[in-house]
């Protein structure tokens, strides 16, 4: 490389760095979130040129052919892609991080060895890391991905001896990883081989206990791993950007995790050994009261004559895909002057964030968007609350049961409010598998039925009402 071409290379590195920490800023809200993600975007798509401009790369011609190609299946996977299957795509693409990470780190580290050199510790330190996280973060990730497609099964999966596996292998981890670093050059390549797989086999063996239902926080776990497998990569091959922007991801997504784990009352000690301890789900608990179905007539009069109303978004709305009949709704019943606000909570859905992606996607307003604390109190001076297929985070089995297994998650206390329509096909739990005594108080109604198919009819109801 010559000097002019080092020092444009330097620059864009500067550049791209800036436009991914600037990227991730505009993430905090959704209405700066898509150019963030275009910025970071634009920062990588910067470096990836000026890398294949200026570093003689020997074979181009295949790096070009699987860029391309690459770019390709990527584009086509995010544009097809379902709301409801986004926790498994980042799962895939956050696999394919870590294993690429690992990869390049297994590359440089084989290429040395094998022309019998012996790379520095500077080198060969954040190499082990590399593969020993990037190997876990693949494997892991593809046991998820394949829990959430429903590939395998998403019960967690435990088997005798299993703990004594992990700490074994851990062991032999370790070991290897200090004759990767302390070996002559041949004498490494053995540790080598096996650290790179045993750290495969760690990654599915710690990710397959994990029930289905638990993969969004175990998926940002990895995350994080993969941010610190490509930061450790940055050090192997002396490139800044690599170093910062998995920095970046090692960060955020260790806060993302804290922050999922606390929003669902869980330490991730729990999600990740919870099949392990003996403790039994005490959940089905003593309910008692009466089911009142109610239907669209009935709930449209309610709605018509309210003074205010909020809308409680679950995992059934992105699963019925009704986010733009919820925004009719809203618009029908602003007309009449009636206070329609929507009270989100942090891990309602499948993915944080997942209701503010939907909500958005209709055009729904952010300021009408309120955060589970700037809604609780606004409940009790609520006349209607509509749950629009959410379940788990309206049951206030969380607040007043101790035996729950989701005592003490923080919920959206919506049975403060004078009356409550919940809309749902059955009588079904949802994803903690657990009864909710809300649709058993004097003042719920439930409107069973698809959620895009009621609020259709809620709508025309609605225009009747005079
Ligand atoms: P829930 O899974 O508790 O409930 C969703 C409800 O939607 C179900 O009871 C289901 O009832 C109903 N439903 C499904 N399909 C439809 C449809 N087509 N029309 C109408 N209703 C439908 O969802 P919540 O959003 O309340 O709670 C999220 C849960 O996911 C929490 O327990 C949370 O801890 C967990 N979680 C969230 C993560 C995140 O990051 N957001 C990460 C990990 C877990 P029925 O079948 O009767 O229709």
């Amino acid at each position: 490389m010559t000097a002019f071409s080092g020092t444009v290379t330097q620059a864009v590195y500067i550049v791209t760095i800036a436009l991914v920490i600037v990227g991730i800023m505009r993430l905090r809200t959704p209405s700066t979130a898509r150019s963030g993600n275009l910025l970071a975007a634009l920062g990588m798509a910067l470096t990836l040129g000026v890398t294949l401009v200026f570093i003689p790369l020997e074979n181009w011609l295949v790096m070009t052919a699987m860029l391309v190609l690459g770019a390709m299946v990527g584009t086509f996977a995010a544009r097809t892609v379902r709301m409801t299957a986004m926790p498994q795509m980042v799962a895939l693409f956050n696999g394919m991080g870590g294993g690429a990470a690992a990869l390049v780190a297994l590359g440089e580290s084989l290429h040395i060895l094998l022309q019998g050199a012996v790379p520095p510790l500077t080198v060969s330190i954040p190499g082990v890391f590399t593969v020993l996280i990037g190997a876990v973060s693949f494997s892991g990730s593809m046991i998820a991905f394949s829990k959430l497609q429903e590939l395998i099964g998403g019960r967690p999966i435990t088997f005798g001896g299993q703990k004594l596996l992990h700490a074994s292998l851990f062991v032999l981890l370790l070991l290897a990883a200090v004759l990767v670093v302390s070996g002559g050059p041949l004498g490494r390549l053995m540790p080598l081989i096996v650290l790179a797989a045993g750290a495969a086999a760690l990654g599915a063996l710690i990710v397959l206990p994990v029930g289905g239902a638990d993969m969004p926080v175990v998926i940002s776990l990895l995350n994080s791993l993969t941010g610190l497998a490509a930061a450790a990569t940055g050090f192997v091959l002396g490139n800044d950007v690599l170093i910062v922007s998995g920095s970046l991801v090692g960060a955020s997504g260790t806060i993302l995790t804290q922050l999922m784990s606390r929003a669902m009352n869980r330490p991730i000690s729990n999600v990740l050994f919870g099949a392990f301890s003996s403790q039994k789900d005490s959940a089905v608990d003593s309910a008692v009261g009466e089911v009142r179905a109610t239907n669209v007539e009935e709930v449209a009069t309610l709605l018509a004559y309210a003074s205010r109303v909020v809308v409680v978004p679950g995992y059934g709305l992105a699963v019925a895909r009704a986010q733009q009949q919820v925004r009719d709704l809203m618009v029908a019943l602003e007309a009449r002057g009636v206070d329609v606000r929507f009270g989100i909570h942090p891990v309602a859905g499948r993915m944080p964030g997942h209701m503010n992606v939907l909500l958005a996607e209709a055009d729904v307003p952010y300021d009408r968007l309120y955060e589970m604390d700037a809604i609780n109190p606004e409940f009790s001076r609520t006349d209607v609350v509509l749950v629009v297929g959410a379940n788990d985070v309206t049951n206030p089995a969380a607040r007043n049961n101790p035996g729950s297994p989701i005592y003490g998650m923080p919920i959206l206390e919506v049975d403060r409010a004078k009356v409550v329509v919940v809309l749902k096909r059955s009588m079904a739990p949802g994803f903690a598998g657990i009864d909710n005594p809300l649709f058993l108080l004097d003042q719920t109604r439930m409107l069973f039925g698809d959620a895009k198919t009621s609020l259709t009819e809620l709508l025309a109801a609605l225009r009747d009402v005079g």
